[in-house]
């Protein structure tokens, strides 16, 4: 019963004995009441005198009590024992992001990690489906942002190509499938940065028009999408558009994070528009351009995430909620934020980023960090929290799992208690034959690594920070000074 996860908020059993009973299909029999009483998602189970009930008010509570059941029902060999549970989560969004733009994973591998948040009682799937290393969403009226934008040539050193997307239909299968374990979806259009592979597809929504490559490499780009022209704002609205029939749910993620200036620097287009409107930084132009994508999903009843980034931030409209994750905003400033109104969701890259090694970020870091900081009085401003697993340098889904677990088993358990349990990490091991039986190949359960293999992990960190910061971004930097030189010189350029 211990050994639940995430444990349940109020558990009691006496030690008689309670055997589940099963219905035709072999799954354990119940009563079900309802009962309005009982808070949002919240369920109870009562298991005494030889009767099952379940209460709950609604279908979400439902299906966790289910869920509660059948991991009961696996963890106990179907005998329990007389219980009492009364839970209820105590954050309304509980995150898990797959990054499908790094690397492309298959429908089929989505919906598999759509089952391994269900079992862990996850609520909300986060698509991060652009990049600049690919774009992984069909738009129909924008054929080449999938024909061209979809794959690479090749990934650092890996000679072969790398590709891939979802059709809308697809998209929908995954929605639905989510959706009938009351789990959103939220997609990612990632904008004005990490946006050079939709560059490669249309040249026109980059400063010049000039032709560039779907990255890579990895890390910062210099080939971001032109502020300065109307067209681009267009393509955005097209592409939410499309997206309004494939993504029912409420939360649409516009990126808005690590946008480099210098391209717009020297754009005619871009420098005029920051005239015109009168302002003194391009983070101000920036949270211009993203206030009409904001006010078009409003329109659409739907409300924009941003990445935070360090103020004067490109979301100081308070309607636009934060997902933090760090970018030069400290925790006081971000408290200061939320306590001023602002809502966000908790994804501080240390230490929730699930790609990042265990020697860096391990599962006792997740239950050592408070998503809700002591000096925050709008306790209600922070939605929730989200597990971010990035693909830089996660290829399979293999290396996925092994990157998730046991991190998001204890990460699922902070999203539904506010904080872990400090044992959390000695129960996550007992939910690997779950985990096995949705087809996840989760690593040993070591969570800090240590010795060879500590070191192997420090120099995979090491690897990708050198990807992320160094070797293609130099390059990229030099062309980036070289072609604004070259426009510098041309006559009917209107900048000095
Ligand atoms: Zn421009």
């Amino acid at each position: 019963m211990s050994s639940l996860i995430p444990v349940p908020q109020k558990s009691e059993f006496n030690g008689n004995a309670f055997v589940f009973s099963r219905d035709g299909s072999g799954a354990v029999k119940y009563d079900y009441v309802k009962d309005e009483t009982i808070p949002v998602e919240g369920y109870e189970i009562k298991a005494a005198d030889g009767h099952l009930v379940l209460k709950s008010s609604d279908e979400a509570g439902r299906f966790y009590g289910e869920v509660t059941l059948g991991a009961l029902d696996a963890l106990t060999g179907g005998a329990p024992g007389e219980f009492y549970i009364s839970d209820a989560p105590a954050f309304g969004y509980r995150g898990y992001m797959l990054d499908v733009s790094r690397y492309f994973f298959d429908v089929e591998t989505v919906l598999k990690h759509i089952d391994y948040m269900a079992l862990l009682k996850l609520n909300t799937l986060h698509l991060h489906l652009t990049d600049d290393q690919g774009w992984r969403v069909e738009i129909k009226k924008y054929p080449r942002l999938t024909s061209v934008g979809a794959y690479r040539r090749r990934t650092l050193m890996r000679f072969r190509e790398h590709g891939g997307y979802y059709t809308q239909e697809d998209l929908k299968k995954i929605v639905a499938y989510a959706h009938s374990r009351h789990i959103s979806v939220v997609p990612e259009i990632d904008f004005p940065g990490h946006f050079s592979a939709a560059i490669a597809a249309y040249p026109e929504l980059g400063c010049y028009g000039e032709h560039v490559k779907v990255a890579e490499t990895f890390g910062i780009k210099y080939d971001v999408a032109c502020i300065g022209k109307e067209s681009t704002v267009a393509f955005m609205k097209d592409v939410l558009e499309e997206l309004f029939t494939v993504f029912t749910d409420e939360y649409y993620h516009l990126g808005g994070d690590e946008v480099m200036c210098d391209r717009w620097n020297i754009c005619p287009e871009c420098r005029k528009q920051k005239e015109k409107l009168g302002c003194e930084s391009w983070s101000e132009v920036q949270a211009y351009v993203l206030k009409e994508l904001v006010s078009f999903l409003a329109e659409h009843g739907k409300k924009a995430v941003i990445w935070n980034e360090s103020a004067p931030s490109p979301g100081s409209d308070k309607s636009v909620i934060w997902q933090y994750w760090q970018g030069g905003l400290d925790e006081n400033k971000l408290t200061k934020e939320v306590n001023a109104g602002r809502r966000v969701i908790m994804s501080p890259s240390v230490p929730y980023y699930l790609d990042l090694p265990y020697s860096v970020n391990s599962a006792f870091a997740i239950i050592n960090y408070k998503p809700v900081g002591d000096n925050i009085t709008e306790k209600g401003n922070v939605l929730g929290v989200e597990f971010p697993l990035w693909t830089e340098l996660v290829p399979t889904a293999k290396q996925a799992d092994k990157k998730l677990f046991p991190r998001l088993i204890v990460g699922a358990e902070a999203a539904w208690r506010g904080a872990p349990e400090k044992d959390a990490v000695s129960r996550a091991e007992k939910y690997y034959p779950l985990l096995k039986r949705l087809g996840a190949k989760p690593g040993k359960p070591l969570c800090v690594k240590r010795g060879l293999s500590f070191i192997a992990d420090r120099l995979w960190w090491e690897r990708r920070r050198l990807y992320w910061g160094v070797l293609g971004n130099l390059v990229g930097d030099l062309k980036a000074r070289h072609a604004a030189k070259r426009r510098l010189r041309q006559p009917d350029s209107h900048i000095m």
